[in-house]
């Protein structure tokens, strides 16, 4: 098949290389040089400009970084694409933006789904991410095959939005999730519990979350998790915040009583804005433990 690919970056190099290793004739446009050039020795057809990437395509994907991008980009698709090209929207956008392109393409003609990605830029090398998805029917069975390409896991949540809606929710809860484990082991250590004891009981019992047995924010407990490794990323704080503040626009729109996440927003504010914002998310163990 013949797609184009906009935006090549952490996450759309990765996703763009398993298209090409899967068989499709991947064309390539960013507007960076250098993200360009990776996706060419990649095996992408490097294009020129998005009409060019666009030009005899039977999809066309987007994985950019916000909202504003996407909707400027949507803006030059919606007339470049041939007719009845596939629209795939990887990015994580806010819920708004997300059903406003969605009826630009369907005014246009074109079938479209959201589709943001959990699984990080090592899922998305590896081919293992997660796709949430909205849209129509039609739409979401045409994309399945191509994204199960570049993922493991592939749901259709519901409508046009539906899948930056159970983004956004999933996170949020991460983030809680993520806080509560490290005040737990914060407050253990200061009353003399070993980290590894903490662990070992609290996996098995009611305590247990993913963020503690999969993500643990102490190192030694799980080899895998970022605090083994000088809290490298894994999700950086920075795309945390990002999330939680989409998150929080959500809750404003919609009414919604949020109290653990707007506090969840506050925590991730404050460490970003103290210089660690490039640093894995669960460095807020750091700052909790500081109490500051
Ligand atoms: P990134 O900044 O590394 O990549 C975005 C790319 O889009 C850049 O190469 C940029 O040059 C390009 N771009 C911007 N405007 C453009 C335009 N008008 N035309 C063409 N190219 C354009 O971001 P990323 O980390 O790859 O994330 C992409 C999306 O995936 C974001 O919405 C992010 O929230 C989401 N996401 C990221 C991660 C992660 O771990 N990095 C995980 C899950 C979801």
């Amino acid at each position: 098949m013949k797609i184009a690919f906009i935006g090549l970056g952490h996450m759309g190099s990765g996703m763009a290389a398993n298209l090409v290793k899967a068989g499709h004739a991947v064309r390539a446009f960013d507007l960076s040089e250098a993200a360009m050039a990776q996706a060419v020795s990649d095996g992408c057809i490097g294009a020129p400009s998005l009409e060019k990437a666009c030009e005899a395509v039977e999809a066309i994907i987007t994985m950019l970084p916000g909202g504003q991008h996407v909707l400027s980009v949507y803006s030059q698709v919606v007339e470049h694409a041939p007719k009845g090209a596939l629209l795939i929207d990887g990015s994580t956008i806010d819920v708004d933006s997300a059903r406003q392109v969605a009826t630009q393409a369907q005014v246009a003609g074109y079938p479209m789904i959201d589709a943001p990605v959990s699984g990080g830029v090592t899922g998305a090398k590896a081919g293992t991410l997660t796709f949430m998805c909205g849209g129509p029917d039609a739409a979401y069975e045409r994309a399945e095959p191509i994204l199960k390409q570049m993922g493991k896991t592939v749901i259709h949540a519901g409508a046009a939005g539906a899948g930056q809606a159970a983004k956004l929710c999933n996170n949020m809860l991460l983030a809680i999730t993520m806080i509560g484990t490290c005040e737990a082991f914060a407050l253990a250590e200061k009353l003399d519990l070993k980290d590894q004891v903490f662990f070992d009981i609290a996996s098995k019992a009611s305590g247990q979350n993913w963020a503690l047995t999969s993500y643990c924010p102490v190192p030694g407990p799980v080899p895998t998790s970022p605090a083994n490794n000088d809290y490298q990323p894994g999700f950086a704080a920075a795309l945390m915040l990002k999330d939680l503040g989409l998150a929080m626009q959500a809750a404003a729109q919609t009414n919604a009583d949020t109290p653990l996440g707007s506090r969840a927003h506050a925590l991730y504010e404050a460490l970003c804005n103290q210089g660690h914002a490039a640093q894995d998310f669960s460095y807020m163990m750091e700052r909790i433990r500081r109490g500051a």
